[in-house]
């Protein structure tokens, strides 16, 4: 297996493991896993479960099944007892990044995650994701982290996801049934027949384990990112993935992430606007592979947001050169054209950012 971005999902059986808080049983070989890829120069995105398990012991409940409320202050008093139990077992620096489903859906909120993630990642902290589970209610909520860390792997680019918990992967049949039952180790295409094998339907009442697994590759196979459940008790696994082997279930990606996410920009996203830009930016976004900043706008319209794509066009040729994801909206954009980087806070009071379009955000239309 290859990977140079990977989130990796880190599930409450592994965090809080024998109904005691969290441990580090089986964290510690997890974080050396992690900072070993750091080593080799990949990038790890954490999303990491159990707050809940982390803080129940915390919160009278008298319940087996305690509240939402109940389980929210669980994980509001769990949270940073499972933060100060990663940040234990690393010599990097870690961050805290707690989000909704609300929040990805939003399109500023978005790129304001993108771009927390685009500068941990560039500073060499590990970015630790988990469910905002104070303010997420039912329809905020993703509510499992597996299909969490298929929306972060999206969100950061990742080209890999990593789902770990205590199972080895996806069995033929049940191997708690059916000692005889074997590992599927490659799945190309998920269809029934895969919620079926795992025991799992598809139905959105059900939960649980596996389907929620399933439901993360789906959405992650199909933008473009590989997924692997592996089994994150077993320290050997790190040592196999190191070595390139698959010691798990490895879903297919559908295209190259990046294939998959240019062919989107270009294809799917409709432009709210349109910037025309000097020679200068037309050089520097057509041969460098560089970001479009503000000094190179001549010329701003349309009504468009923060996070809303732009057609982006030659001013001397009149010939659309690119399309991309603005930093900015039509007004701030309107007030920075023309300004250096450097100026933007000046201008606007803030700079929420130093790039109008960035080049990750960017697909290129014209021969380079
Ligand atoms: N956000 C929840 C917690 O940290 C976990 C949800 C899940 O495990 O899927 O406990």
């Amino acid at each position: 297996m290859k990977f140079k971005r990977v989130v990796i999902k880190v599930g409450s059986a592994l965090v809080a493991p024998d109904a005691k808080g969290c441990s580090g049983k089986y964290i510690l070989a997890i974080a050396r896993f992690i900072s070993q890829c750091q080593q080799a120069g990949k990038e790890v995105i954490l999303v990491s479960s159990g707050s809940v398990a982390a803080g129940r012991s915390l919160i009278a409940h008298g319940s087996p099944n305690p509240s939402i409320p109940t389980k929210q202050a669980m994980a509001a008093v769990g949270q940073m007892k499972m933060m100060a139990n990663w940040q234990r077992f690393f010599d990097l620096p870690c961050s805290q990044l707690l989000i909704t489903h609300g929040d990805l859906k939003d399109r500023q909120r978005y790129i304001n995650i993108k771009n927390t993630l685009r500068i941990l990642l560039a500073n060499g902290v590990i970015p630790i994701v988990n469910e905002n589970d104070t303010v997420a209610t039912e329809e905020l909520k993703v509510g499992d982290n597996d299909n969490l860390a298929a929306l972060v792997a999206l969100v950061s680019e990742a080209d890999s996801l990593f789902i770990l918990s205590d199972v080895d992967g996806v069995f033929e049949a049940d191997p708690r049934l059916n000692p005889q039952a074997k590992l599927i180790p490659v799945i190309a295409k998920i269809d029934q027949s895969v919620y079926a094998m795992a025991g799992a339907t598809n139905n959105p009442i059900a939960t649980g384990g596996m389907k929620t697994k399933i439901q993360a590759a789906e959405k992650a196979v199909e933008n473009g990112i590989d997924t692997y459940i592996l089994n994150g008790s077993r320290g050997e696994v790190f040592e196999q993935i190191l070595r390139g082997d698959n010691p798990g279930t490895h879903f297919v990606a559908q295209h190259g992430a990046t294939r998959a996410r240019k062919h989107w920009l270009k294809h799917t996203l409709k432009s709210n606007g349109m910037v025309l830009v000097d020679t200068g930016a037309l050089s520097a976004l057509t041969k460098q592979g560089a970001s479009l900043l503000p000094s190179g706008v001549t010329k701003v319209s349309g009504d468009f947001k923060a996070g809303d794509c732009l057609d982006i066009y030659d001013a001397k040729s009149g010939q659309q050169i690119a399309k991309g994801i603005s930093q900015y909206n039509a007004r701030d954009l309107q007030r920075i054209k023309g300004y250096k980087s450097d100026e933007i806070a000046a201008l606007l009071g803030c700079c929420p950012s130093q790039v109008v379009v960035h080049r990750d955000d960017m697909v290129v239309l014209i021969a380079q």
